[in-house]
Formats: C-alpha cells, structure tokens, sequence
C-alpha cells in the first residue's frame, strides 16, 4: 500500500524566488509605476547596459520575449523565406517557431547522448546552398559546443545566434554563453534561471550593425519616432519587467551557485543507481535551468514519485520533427533517432535556487526505492 504523502515537493517554486527578494522588487515596482513611463524608458535602457555588460558584449536589446529576440536576431542576419536555418529537434517549441516567424525553414539535426546538446559533426552533413544561419541551444543550462560551431559557422560564412533562454550565466572557457555567436537571444519567462513576471527577452551583440537592426525591427522599423527605414514589429520589453529584471540580475550569479549545489548534491544522491546524471565538462559550464536525468521505465518511475508527492515534468516529450504541428517539416519517427531515444527517457526533477537539501533527499531516497524495487520486477 501506498502512504500518503506528507508533502508535496513541486518542480519549481516561483513565489519562494519572489519572497527571497521581496523588498526590492516591490520598492522596483513602485518606482516604475510612479514615473509616469511605462515602455521603453529608463529602466529598459538601465537594463540593457546591465544585462549585456553580465554577458560580456557591447550591446543589449529588450524585446518581448525569448521567441521574438531569437525572430529579431534572425531577421537582423537578413534571413528571409527560402533560407535555411540549422537547429536542434531537441529543445521548446520557440527557437523552431522563430525559425519560421522568418519564413525561413528550420532543417533539425540529432543531438549528442550524453550532454543533449547539437552534435557538430551532424551539421555539416545538413548544410546545403540555402543554409544561412546556425541556432546552438545551450539546453538546461549547459553551453554547447561554441568552438565547433563557430569554426563551421566560419568556413561555410553562416550566421551563428546562440539560443541562451536556458543558459544565463553559463560560462564556456570564461566566456559567458550569449557572448560567443554573432548574437545570443535571451528569454526572462519567470521560470528562466532569470525570470521577469511576465514575458520578456533580450538580445545581445558586438556589432554595432546588428544592434541597430534589431533596435529598429522591434519597433515598426523606427529609429526615429514615426519613421520607418524598414518593416518593423512591436516587441518591446516593458519598463516594468526591466525594473525587476535589474533586481534580479544582481543575485543571478548567487541563484545559479544554489542551483549548482542542490544538482551536485543530487548528483551524488544518485550515484551508483543505474541512472544516468548530468554532467559538466567544466564546472561553470552548467547553471542548471533543469535537473535532467536519464533512465529506463521513465513513464513509471514519474508516476511513482507523483504518488509520493512529487512533481516532476518533461523536457521535452515529443521531439518537435514528430510534433503533429510540425509534420510539414517531413520528418519521420527514426529520422534523429538519439532525439528519439532521449524523449522517451529523461525526466526534471524538482530543482530551484531555494529548494531545501531535504526535499532534494527525498526525491533521491524515492528514486533509490523505485530503482531497487524495479531491479526484481521487471
Ligand atoms: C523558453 C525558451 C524559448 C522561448 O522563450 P519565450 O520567452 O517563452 O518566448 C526559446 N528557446 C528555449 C530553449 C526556451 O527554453
């Protein structure tokens, strides 16, 4: 028989983020709400020199969302229907949405088993005369392979745009992801490692150029009020959500160091169970957007742990080239088949900068019963 659960152990805790800096973020409301500006002022201005300052790069963009500063990017690179752009099966929905904001059509490659991130040697082979464009995804918070990328992206003159929505703060040879491609495109979705409360994006660069494209395409092709030098869209951070974004950036470092630890705890929860963990090649590569394990009897494992009180979630279950939305991409079930092999056995574990070490006990304890119990039944 099964015992109730005392508690319920949730995947992500959002509030408990708000309430650890709750003062400031108030006091930063307050203060928007009181100037009388409400989009693009001070704040955004504030924020973009800040953010892109982190990074490490000259310029920051605020847009609406994670989706549109991966569209924006784009769109700065020139790419229009009939291009290609290179990316992964294996991430969220958006950057392939992006792909497509530009009419441009998005070619999916496989992954590699052991970091679920692009594997270079399979873009080459995916590169054909329309390609323009190649779009890493630095998935769960671990920087992909940029030296690879960057030296393909090189030789076959493609534009390089980094997918960073999970990767704030990661550092690759010192370097922060964002940093390393033509431009990094950030979400602030609040479950981001950093989050507005609301939607939000960012895109960085060093080239002047492209700064002033995308300055310009998120607002009507404006770079002067009224006037358009070129097509536009609205997609513009608000003041509000830069406000608690400047907040939240000066604990950001902090939070990926809790995240840092609370994985490195489970990580040795874990060891020896026949699951497989994460792992960083380097130490600061990985801030741990998500805890993802690997594991046979996936489906069995979630529902066990549910019965326990414990939340866990898919990232992702159905790989977008077998998406039912995504058929016209035409894919079939075998084409990227690591993608396929992944989908079907990772599992996030509950993992947030203020979960206690004996929440992360008892998600480990319960994996270490189900692993044992499993071992004699199936
Ligand atoms: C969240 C996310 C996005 C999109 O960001 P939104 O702000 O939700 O539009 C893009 N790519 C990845 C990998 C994401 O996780």
């Amino acid at each position: 028989m099964m015992t109730p659960a005392s508690r319920f152990i949730v995947h992500n805790d959002l509030r408990a983020g708000y309430l650890s800096v709750k003062e400031e973020i108030d006091s930063a409301i307050l203060r928007v709400l009181d100037s009388g500006w409400y989009i693009l002022g001070k704040e955004v201005r504030a924020f973009e020199e800040e953010f892109a300052a982190y990074i490490g790069v000259r310029f920051g963009i605020g847009v609406g969302s994670g989706t549109e500063a991966l569209h924006l990017a784009m769109r700065a690179c020139g790419i229009i229907p009939g291009d290609e752009v290179i990316t992964v099966s294996h991430t969220a929905v958006a950057t392939v949405a992006a792909i497509e904001l530009c009419g441009a059509k998005p070619v999916l490659v496989d992954i590699l088993p052991d970091t679920f991130l692009i594997d270079p040697e399979k873009i080459e082979r995916a590169i054909t005369p329309q390609t323009k464009a190649i779009i890493p995804v630095h998935l769960y918070g671990q920087v992909a392979d940029m030296e690879a990328v960057r030296s393909i992206a090189k030789r076959y003159g493609l534009r390089f745009i980094e997918d960073c929505a999970q990767s704030h703060g990661a550092l690759l040879k010192g370097r922060r992801s964002g940093s390393w491609g033509d431009l990094g495109a950030f979400s602030f979705y609040p479950t981001k490692n950093l989050g507005a409360m609301g939607d939000g994006g960012m895109v960085v660069t060093d080239d002047p150029e492209l700064a002033e494209r995308v300055r310009g395409l998120r607002q009507y092709g404006w770079h002067q009020r009224y006037v358009s030098e070129f097509p536009g869209v609205n997609s513009r951070l608000d003041e509000l959500q830069a406000a608690i974004l400047r907040v939240k950036l000066r604990y950001l470092d902090r939070w990926n160091e809790l995240r840092r630890e609370k994985a490195n705890r489970y990580t040795t929860l874990l060891e020896g169970l026949g699951i497989y963990c994460p792992i960083a090649k380097e130490p600061q590569q990985h801030v741990y957007h998500l805890y993802v394990i690997r594991v046979k009897h996936r489906d069995r494992l979630k529902t066990f742990l549910k019965e326990r009180g414990i939340e866990t979630l898919i990232h992702y279950p159905i790989p977008i080239h077998l998406q039912k939305g995504y058929q016209h991409l035409g894919y079939r079930i075998g084409s990227l088949p690591v993608t396929e092999s992944c989908s079907d056995e990772i599992l996030s574990l509950p993992l947030y900068p203020e979960i206690s070490e004996s929440d992360i006990e008892e998600v480990a304890t319960q994996i270490a019963h189900f692993m044992k119990a499993s071992h004699g039944s199936i």
